[in-house]
């Protein structure tokens, strides 16, 4: 068996609670230095800020609340500067979170919250309305989704909570802060930092959305990884935060790891390149985290050249690949503005906290289109579909074992033993090869998960939906290239109820098509939009067992496109 290991040395990982190892060096930085700056307003949290409203709403969960240890508390907002305060507070309070995509329609966010069995919900005030109407579906009574719902806004970030919150006699944040304060954080410690700190949703290789158990100690060990692979170093650097929290690359590479190095996050609520940019001059941002649709943004627009992005000295990349044109075209674009910045790609999952392989600064320019080296405490294998290693220099599917991987997928020992084997290595599902330098690149995806812009959009998610539709017989939901080759677009295969000879012509298939096509918006979430078209088709092609066969109607794709 060829195991692959990292050249970084391997280092003991703390058995604490996650926050404990956030605020480890906690005394030893500027405690009035901003810790959490929004880029919209500039209202800032200090350290010594993020520090006593955690301990104090730490107290207002459990005490207020009444949340006890173990417990699992959703949360379901966009960036915003409470987003920190609460998830630390969570940590402190030895409770669970439970973050969602803030994209979600009622139907999505009712999965979560079930599967879950999160019962406090931290909701940012514009999306109440789709938390309400989550849980009256779920059954509970207006009385019961009061005690449930917590408002999530600061007083010093929104001028006032609008008037229809404000009057709905909702628990609002701010009543759970100064009613107390826990003298230090819940203890985690030995093995209970194998204990679940969070659960992100991930579909994995095949399925649904599953909770990710993610351990104290996954988190632990990303974050003191994250030391080696990303330094970034207090007083010099500045982070800009525009990736998702809810998503496990933006919660453990912005909301954890520069706060635990002491430094500064500037937050931006959502995508919008004049924020970002004037970001990045504002606040003199060194280190940018972003996904590919990004770059592409910074290549392609008028907007970024009005701004001095001179202070970037790292640009990091993940989430999904990153085409090496792309992080060519990025660094002649910041060159031909006055800028440098080292372009490096990360690669991993949501099931690994997320981090398996990290290119390093130096090998930026060498390795464009790499994602670099393996992490420390972690080791690898190159497998083929019987499990037989690949050949060096070939490719094979990743597995991996280590440090950063998680416990399982919550209430789902079937997936869980289908994912990780009894020797502890977890199936990737994505196709790599090695060079003879250690690094890694990912050159395809062996498991059925299509990446809409790096967020995950799982077929059968959208193969249940469309089966809901009274005319949809047979459905077959693959991913194909967009045509500028940035993302990929679901495209829905579909057997009419009625059988394919009920719409004998072109045009009546065509217009069928586009009716799914629209049906399905508003019944999921934004980017599982059917982008990539819908078509009718005679049959789905199935194996004996009834499986779809994916290959087959990503061939036949390929054909169409080829012929458009
Ligand atoms: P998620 O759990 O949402 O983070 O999705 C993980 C999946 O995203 C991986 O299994 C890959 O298929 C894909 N992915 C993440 N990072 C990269 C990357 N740098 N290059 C290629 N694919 C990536």
């Amino acid at each position: 068996m060829t195991i692959y290991t990292p050249t970084y040395s391997s280092f003991p990982i703390p058995s604490t609670n996650l926050y404990t190892q956030l605020f480890r060096d906690h005394d030893k930085f500027d405690t009035a230095s901003p810790a959490f700056i929004d880029n919209a307003s500039g209202v800032t949290l200090t350290r010594k800020d993020v520090k006593d409203m955690t301990l104090s709403l730490a107290f207002g969960m459990r005490r207020v609340l009444g949340a006890k240890r173990g417990d699992v508390v959703m949360v379901f907002s966009p960036n915003s500067l409470s987003w920190p305060v609460v998830a630390f507070s969570i940590f402190a309070a030895g409770l669970c979170m439970t973050p969602a995509n803030t994209a979600y329609t009622p139907s999505e966010l009712a999965h979560q919250l079930k599967d879950s069995g999160a019962y406090y919900i931290f909701v940012h005030p514009a999306l109440l309305p789709v938390v309400v109407e989550t849980l009256t579906h779920l059954g509970a009574s207006p009385a019961e989704i009061k005690k449930r719902v917590v408002i999530m806004a600061l007083k010093r970030e929104v001028e006032a909570p609008t008037a229809e919150v404000d009057a709905g006699g909702w628990i609002q944040l701010e009543a759970l802060l100064n009613k107390g304060s826990l003298e230090r954080e819940e203890p985690f410690d030995g093995a209970q930092a194998e204990e679940t700190v969070t659960l992100c949703y991930s579909s994995g290789t095949t399925g649904l959305s599953k909770g990710v158990m993610t351990m104290h100690r996954n988190l632990n060990s990303q974050i003191l990884a994250t030391c080696l692979s990303f330094p970034l170093y207090a007083k010099k650097d500045a982070v800009i935060g525009v990736l998702p929290f809810y998503h496990i690359y933006g919660l453990a590479l912005l909301v954890l790891f520069p706060f635990s190095v002491g430094v500064p996050l500037v937050i931006c609520p959502r995508f919008d390149l004049a924020l970002f940019c004037s970001g990045i001059q504002k606040y003199k941002i060194t280190a940018a985290l972003v996904v590919p649709p990004i770059m592409l943004a910074l290549i392609n627009s008028p907007i970024p050249l009005k701004y001095d992005l001179s202070s970037l000295r790292i640009i990091m990349s993940g989430g999904a690949p990153l085409a090496k044109a792309l992080g060519i075209n990025l660094d002649k674009r910041l060159q031909s503005m006055g800028a440098k910045a080292d372009i490096i790609q990360g690669y991993g999952l949501t099931e690994t906290s997320p981090g398996v392989t990290m290119l390093r600064a130096e090998q930026a320019m060498s390795k464009m289109g790499s994602v670099g080296e393996l992490a420390p405490n972690m080791v690898v294998r190159l497998v083929d579909d019987d499990g037989v290693d690949a050949k060096p220099g070939e490719p094979g599917e990743l597995w991996v074992r280590g440090a950063n991987v998680m416990k399982g997928y919550l209430n789902n020992p079937t997936a869980t033993a289908d994912a990780i084997t009894p020797d502890g290595w977890f199936k990737t599902g994505d196709i790599a090869i090695r060079d003879d330098d250690g690094c890694f690149a990912i050159v395809d995806r062996k498991k059925e998960l299509i990446k809409y812009k790096a967020f995950q959009v799982p077929p059968a998610d959208l193969e249940a939906v469309l089966l809901m539709h009274p005319e949809v017989g047979d459905v077959g939901v693959i991913g194909i290239e967009s045509e500028d080759r940035t993302t990929e677009l679901p495209r829905a295969y579909i057997v009419p109820k009625s059988g394919y000879s009920s719409l004998p012509t072109q045009g009546e298939r065509e217009k069928f098509a586009l009716e799914i096509q629209k049906w399905i918006e508003g019944k999921v979430a934004r980017h599982k939009y059917l982008r990539g078209g819908v078509v009718v088709i005679e049959a789905i092609p199935k194996s004996a067992a009834g499986k779809i066969l994916r290959r087959q109607l990503r061939d036949l794709a390929k054909e169409e496109v080829r012929l458009q």
